[in-house]
């Protein structure tokens, strides 16, 4: 069972403000602000990228291989905006929501 429903938007909106705690702490030089990793995510730049990591994977999804992608997940944020294409996987909505939380289940 998952602990907290997540939804793309989640990813991209509420939680940033962590996000942006953690790159400032670290003091990324790809640190940008909320508005514009937002920006970010409506570019070209970000389109293409998408674009690359729905090739390598065929559409597919990279936690099951069973479902389409819906999700391309940074697996860091350290790159922020320039990524190294490997920061980032494809998933699909169960997958992406298993990779943001930890879930209990009885094996
Ligand atoms: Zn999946
Ligand atoms: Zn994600």
């Amino acid at each position: 069972m998952l602990t907290r429903p997540l939804s793309l938007r989640d990813c991209t909106s509420e939680r940033l403000s962590r996000l942006f705690v953690v790159m400032s702490y670290k003091q990324s030089v790809y640190r940008m602000t909320r508005e514009q990793y937002l920006a970010y995510l409506q570019s070209e730049k970000w389109k293409r990228k998408r674009d690359a990591v729905f090739q390598r994977e065929n559409g597919l999804c990279q936690g099951c291989r069973e479902e389409p992608i819906e999700h391309v997940h940074h697996l860091t944020y350290s790159h922020c905006g320039d990524e190294l294409l490997h920061q980032l996987v494809g998933f699909c909505g169960t997958c992406h929501n298993k990779s943001h939380y930890l879930t209990v289940k009885e094996l």
